[in-house]
């Protein structure tokens, strides 16, 4: 496989400008801004985008997908066609990670409150027994990968007692226990703080539902920067609804952007920011790095980093 051309798929621009990454790629490879739902793919021999489009499948040999999250592309059909697919997983965890520390504290501290009563001109400082510190309040990490090991530098940092669940149930540094996901229930009984890290495929789809809500602390705080679906979002409203829980912080959704009536913009202990937890002025120049060094192990004729499919 020979790679001398690459197009940059206007997809890209819900996270960083296109032209950034082509202006941080065109010293080594040709690279064109397209719309890959209109534009021909025939003349470019790989892709980077965040959308999926079928014309993928006839036109590239490689598909760089700037996310982590590549449940949106069709790995079989991809497979069939010999297109390699490769994402961007081990670029978000500090992002990610600072993003879930900030969650944690505008609970604590109350900050949530203190910025919606902001948007009213309304001056009302928290009841006496409303804040707290973060120091010994137990974190519970669900997917120990990237996003998970970003989170528990900063959880740590903020001195929370970090446990978290893994497939392999192996321990981690900084993690008190590391349960397997069959223990699910057992980690997130104790947590104030449940933070959803796993990637969306079958066994994660609804991780979090009714029966998890109710096994959780009536006061806990879910957080999910993983995918909508890896919360059952209709359960969740209901565990909002009836106190089950104590409150949210959700960065992705079953729909997004999240629908203007959803029931989820009104809950006052929930914390809504739109899919940008990973968000940083470097998101295209890690993206880059990626990309190029991926085209040294094409040239090298070596197996492709982050290879998906
Ligand atoms: P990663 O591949 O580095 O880590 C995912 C980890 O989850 C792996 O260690 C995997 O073994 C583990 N895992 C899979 N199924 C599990 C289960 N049932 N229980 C416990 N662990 C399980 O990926 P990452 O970079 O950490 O990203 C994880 C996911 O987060 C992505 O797939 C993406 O959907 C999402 N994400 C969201 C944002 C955002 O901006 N909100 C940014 C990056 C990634």
């Amino acid at each position: 496989m020979e790679i001398s051309s690459i197009a940059v798929d206007e997809s890209v621009s819900t996270v960083f400008p296109p032209e950034q990454l082509r202006d941080a790629l065109v010293d080594i490879v040709d690279v064109m801004i397209i719309d890959a739902g209109v534009d021909s793919l025939e003349p470019y021999d790989a892709v980077v985008t965040m959308a999926y489009h079928d014309s993928y499948l006839e036109g590239v040999y490689w598909i760089h997908s700037i996310q982590a999250g590549v449940d949106r592309f069709p790995f079989d059909e991809l497979r069939e066609h010999e297109v390699i697919l490769t994402n961007s997983s081990g670029i978000h965890g500090s992002a990610v990670g600072e993003t879930v520390a900030g969650y944690m504290l505008s609970f604590a501290r109350r900050l949530l409150p203190a910025v919606k009563s902001q948007t009213q001109r309304e001056w009302s400082p928290p009841t006496w027994d409303d804040a707290y510190t973060l120091a010994d309040e137990r974190c519970c990490i669900v997917g120990l990968g990237t996003l998970g090991r970003g989170i528990v530098k900063q959880a740590s940092a903020l001195g929370l007692d970090v446990i978290g669940v893994r497939r392999s149930g192996e321990s981690l540094n900084g993690v008190r226990t590391v349960y397997t996901p069959d223990d699910l229930h057992t980690a997130i009984r104790e947590s104030k703080f449940v933070v959803l890290a796993v990637p969306l495929v079958d066994e994660t789809h609804h991780l979090m539902s009714t029966e998890e809500f109710a096994a959780m602390r009536d006061d806990a705080i879910l957080i999910n920067v993983a995918r909508g679906p890896v919360v059952d979002q209709d359960a969740l409203v209901d565990a909002l609804e009836a106190g089950i829980i104590g409150g949210a912080a959700l960065d992705v959704f079953e729909a997004e952007p999240l629908p203007k009536d959803s029931p989820l913009w009104d809950f006052e202990e929930v914390l809504i920011t739109p899919h940008c937890a990973g968000f940083t002025e470097d998101y295209y120049r890690n993206v880059a790095d990626l990309v190029r060094e991926n085209l040294v192990h094409i040239d090298a004729g070596e197996e492709l980093i982050n290879k998906i499919v």
